[in-house]
């Protein structure tokens, strides 16, 4: 960082003040002047005290009422009990001190009618909220005339992120400290002046101005907006440069065969089923970006059974028709071995090149996994490696340095969240040239977070069903009631006698494991929790809405438990109840599935583990105990696993949050609708945008500081459409180093790693 903003706050403010900021990692007078109010409190405004939580570090707008020294007898010293108030509700401070002399100062200050801002972590003293030893300061009186006393006490309080360390107020005066001597030329401004002018924005030097010492409300509120756009700019900028990129790069180009001669000729007469008009369309695109000599980077987004596997099948026999070989990485070894099943069975001779009885023009598909056995594995590597397949399915083994292509062309990943820039990487490596890339997801993406979160990637988007859905009716069961858990057991009971099938979901494995989330298989977790909790390894679950509040909730139902009481169960005598879960050997998970989808097994008990991709169309059922504690689109793709044949499904989501609960929103949202796109949107908004990014997992400060993803929607896209001109006009931004700057300091590591997670 250059000139003034890159000067050490020790030097500037001594270590005093210095060392808590940099508890807070702020280092800098840049680090400083970027640290912005969280928000703003008006001064005769007070906080409603009666939102407060025990254990919460806070900072509030009170009213003294009183203040009181008094002498302790019995422990010796001496003790200050004020009260202060939001005008409906009472917090007490306390104040304990050797001598009463010290806190005759805090009395004094103290003066009842007096606002004030009070911080300090809220505790409970016999039934009663306060604060002990609470660091704070009265409001609006150390100005000398009144005049100026009146105009400062008008002003918006910006009230910073603070911690026991440094208060608020502490924070604000170094702010003034080093903001009142910069420059405009001391701050530099990475939004080009024409953007800046287009768009009506001012510069960087008066927009910190704006935030940090603003007015009035307005000013505060300019200065926000335009630190708003700043991020998505920068971020845009970023992403637009990528795509230019890797439109740079060259790719082999792979058109297929000509006239319809080759082996998706000969796939496509085969289908038993007509393309529905999305998938010939959505066809038509991806068959163009292969014929192309750039690498394709291409997003395929459709609900759960939209029909993506068979696009995806058909753009990797254009590329084996051009002579190359295309792999498919799954998340889960389940999947994966699902895949190769599905795809052998809707290739039938075209996939038995070699063979006796194999079709004319045929390709081989092999499965390459971490867990099968030495002999299938050396096989599948020979078969990679010599080009005799044609497609690869595999797991992240696939990647491991032992794998060698004949000729990668195409690479499809199947639920892309844990694939980033290394394991692109790895691919290219393998192919030579940089291969095509083809993305899955059955989460629908609203339009802003596609361009925010996967901005180098076009989009597809496949919006019909094939017909013949019976589609899914969604109930939610209340966990206290028995009756209504009665019937659920015997509507399983009367499915399973009509020669269907039963998902029953539990958030755990097995009773003892601790209240915590369920599965090994941290692959399957295709959706960041929507929580505020901390833990970063407690993938799967939601904090209990009492969390911190103390407010006790049964165990979550365990999969190995609820197993037991089924098969226990009269009405579900004669019943065969199979389990599946991450912890079984992939042998043991494969047969249960087998077992499930052939009718031997009748009622699925298990983790998430089914929430991708299987595929079983006897299946009408999903019970899933404890729904509130999966995130809204992990219900969603459960509830995808049923009404998938000609018989309609049933989604019973058993829950017992309370009413008023985010959770119990979640649930309630998902019965009321089926609309995936909607649900994507009030899961964002439930959503704090760290988790919806996936950079919060290990409590690191979101990537997006300022940015709402979509409540920022419109601004998003003018900040796409200005940054897009942009780097046409000029893609290594020579013209605008401070941008340059900006991008590269927004691409330290954590954070490329969330530009590249797809
Ligand atoms: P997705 O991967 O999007 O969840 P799949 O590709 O697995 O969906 O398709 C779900 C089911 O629908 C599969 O059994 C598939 O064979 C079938 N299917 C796909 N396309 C069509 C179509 N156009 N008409 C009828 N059935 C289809
Ligand atoms: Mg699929």
């Amino acid at each position: 960082m250059t000139g003034r903003l890159g000067d050490p706050l020790q030097r500037l403010l001594g270590p005093r003040t210095a060392n808590p900021l940099a508890k807070l990692e702020l280092h800098t007078v840049g680090d400083l002047v970027r640290h912005y109010p969280r928000r703003y409190a008006a001064p005769g405004r007070l906080t409603d005290l009666s939102s407060m939580v025990v254990g919460e570090h806070v900072t509030v707008m009170a009213q003294v009422r009183s203040a009181t020294v008094r002498e302790m007898r019995s422990r010796g010293g001496a003790m200050l009990q004020a009260r202060v108030s939001d005008g409906h509700r009472d917090l007490s401070l306390t104040f304990f001190a050797k001598r009463s002399g010290v806190l005759r100062a805090h009395e004094a200050r103290l003066v009842p009618g007096k606002v004030g801002l009070f911080t300090g972590t809220v505790g409970a003293y016999r039934g009663e909220l306060q604060l002990t030893h609470p660091d704070y300061q009265i409001v609006g009186v150390d100005a000398d005339d009144e005049l100026a006393a009146l105009v400062e006490a008008s002003k918006p309080i910006p009230i910073y992120p603070a911690s026991a360390a440094v208060p608020t107020w502490r924070i604000a005066l170094a702010v003034r400290t080093v903001l009142d001597p910069l420059r405009p030329e001391d701050v530099p401004d990475p939004l080009p002046a024409p953007v800046r002018e287009r768009r009506g924005l001012r510069t960087l030097h008066e927009t910190l101005h704006d935030v940090h010492l603003p007015a009035d409300d307005e000013e505060w509120r300019r200065g926000r907006h335009r630190l708003r756009y700043e991020e998505a700019f920068v971020l845009q900028a970023a992403l637009a440069r990528r795509r230019a990129l890797v439109a740079s790069q060259e790719a082999v180009a792979r058109p297929g065969a000509r006239g319809g001669q080759g082996i998706l000729g000969a796939f496509d007469a085969r289908l038993p089923f007509a393309l529905t008009e999305g998938q010939r369309e959505v066809g038509r695109q991806i068959a163009e970006d292969l014929a192309a000599p750039r690498p394709m980077q291409r997003l395929l987004q459709g609900e759960v059974g939209s029909g993506k596997t068979v696009v995806a099948l058909r753009a990797m026999l254009q590329v084996v028709d051009s002579g190359g070989q295309a792999a498919l990485l799954a998340p889960t070894e389940v999947l994966a071995s699902q895949h190769l099943r599905t795809l052998r069975l809707l290739l039938g001779e075209l996939a038995e090149e070699g063979m006796l009885g194999a079709a004319e023009r045929a390709t081989r598909v092999v499965l390459l996994t971490g867990s099968q056995s030495a002999s299938a594995r050396r096989e599948a590597l020979l078969e990679a490696a010599s080009g005799g397949a044609g497609i690869v399915v595999g797991t992240h083994a696939l990647l491991g340095e032992k794998v060698q292509f004949a000729d990668l062309g195409l690479v499809v990943v199947d639920e892309q969240h844990r694939f980033g820039v290394e394991q692109r990487d790895a691919l290219r490596a393998k192919a030579g040239t940089t291969p095509h890339l083809l993305v899955m997801t059955a989460t629908p993406i609203p339009r802003t977070v596609a361009m925010t979160v996967f901005g180098d990637l076009e989009v597809s988007t496949l919006t019909q069903v094939p017909a013949g859905r019976a589609g899914v009716t969604t109930h939610v069961v209340p966990a206290g009631r028995p009756a209504w858990l009665e019937r659920t057991w015997r509507r399983v009971r009367e499915e399973v006698d009509a020669g269907h099938r039963v998902y029953v979901v539990c958030p755990r494995i097995s009773a003892d494991d601790a209240g915590r989330a369920g599965d090994d298989d941290a692959d399957l977790v295709v959706d960041a929790p929507a929580s505020r909790a901390t833990a970063p390894d407690d993938d799967l679950l939601l904090p209990a809405a009492g969390a911190g509040g103390g407010e006790e909730r049964r165990p979550l139902r365990a999969v190995e438990e609820v197993a037991a009481e089924l098969a226990a169960m009269p009405a579900l005598a004669g019943v065969t109840v199979g389990v599946l879960h991450g912890r079984l050997h992939p042998a043991e998970k494969e047969d249960v599935m087998n077992r499930f989808a052939a009718g031997q097994v009748q009622v699925l008990v298990s983790t998430t583990v089914i929430e991708v991709g299987v595929d079983v169309p006897a299946a009408t059922v999903m019970v899933v105990l404890d729904a509130d504690r999966f995130g809204l689109s992990q219900l969603h793709q459960l509830r995808g696993r049923v009404g998938r044949g000609s018989a309609p499904g049933l989604c019973l989501l058993v829950s017992d949050a309370p009413e008023g609960t985010d959770a119990e929103l979640r649930v309630r949202t998902l019965a009321e609708t089926t609309d995936g796109f909607r649900l994507a949107t009030v899961d964002l908004e439930l959503r704090r945008e760290g988790d919806v990014l996936g950079a919060s997992q290990s409590g690191a400060a979101s990537s997006l500081r300022m940015l709402r993803v979509v409540r920022d929607a419109d601004l998003i896209a003018q900040a796409r459409e200005d940054a897009a001109a942009l780097v046409a006009q000029d893609p290594d931004l020579g013209a605008w180093p401070q941008l340059r700057d900006a991008i590269e300091l927004w691409l330290d590591p954590r954070r490329e790693e969330f530009l590249d997670r797809t």
